[in-house]
């Protein structure tokens, strides 16, 4: 299949407006014609212990992909066993979509930052085009030079919202709403999720 293809990887525990806002600036500024959601199901920086199993974290990406036709679920790491390493999915992706698909990888730039210790860094940069979003408290100047060279940064609106925010303000009782869409919050609550 030809096309121009987003692909937003994330842990989203939850995903939040963050997220969102980031996946369609891409679509718009990229001339993109879908964005792949695609949750891990072993975050390789994470411990699989702390984190909401994969199914909730899932079905809250679908819930929040309502309504917008050109953003989709893919699921393709949590039907793979092992670490989600992201240039595994480009590879599987790429032998999926076919050599006439542009796959562009979107990331924020605390990802961007990270970029170094992720697994064969050089190898993501060969199988996709990286979109770099801006995100508060991190300067494109503080990734690595060689990686660096091989992205475009994106003007972004910058949002302030965090997974780790909204987990924490549902431990003490803080509205998340706003910073979830509405259906996600509900979701949360009504799973229980991150008491
Ligand atoms: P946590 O707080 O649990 O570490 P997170 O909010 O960073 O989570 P992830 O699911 O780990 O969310 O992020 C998936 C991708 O979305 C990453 O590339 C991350 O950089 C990007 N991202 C998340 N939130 C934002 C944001 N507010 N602005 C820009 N990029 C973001």
């Amino acid at each position: 299949m030809d096309g121009r293809i987003g692909i937003l990887g994330g842990t989203f525990d939850p995903i939040h407006l963050g997220h969102l806002i980031i996946a369609q600036e891409a679509l718009a500024t990229c001339r993109l014609d879908r964005v792949l959601f695609v949750p891990s199901a072993d975050p390789p920086h994470k411990s699989v212990a702390d984190v909401a199993p994969a199914e909730a974290r899932a079905g809250m990406v679908a819930l929040a992909l309502e309504g917008q036709p050109r953003f989709e679920l893919c699921r393709i790491e949590l039907d793979r066993t092992g670490k989600s390493y992201t240039v595994e999915t480009l590879r599987q992706l790429r032998g999926e979509l076919g050599s006439g698909t542009e796959l562009h990888l979107i990331i924020g730039a605390d990802s961007a930052v990270e970029m170094s210790t992720w697994c064969d860094p050089q190898g993501v940069l060969d199988l996709a085009r990286v979109t770099v979003m801006g995100r508060p408290g991190f300067l494109p100047d503080e990734v690595d030079d060689l990686i660096a060279a091989r992205m475009s940064f994106l003007d972004s609106p910058l949002l302030e919202v965090s997974s780790t925010q909204i987990r924490f303000r549902v431990r003490t009782g803080l509205p998340i709403r706003y910073w979830v869409p509405d259906n996600v919050a509900r979701f949360i609550e009504n799973r229980g999720l991150y008491r």
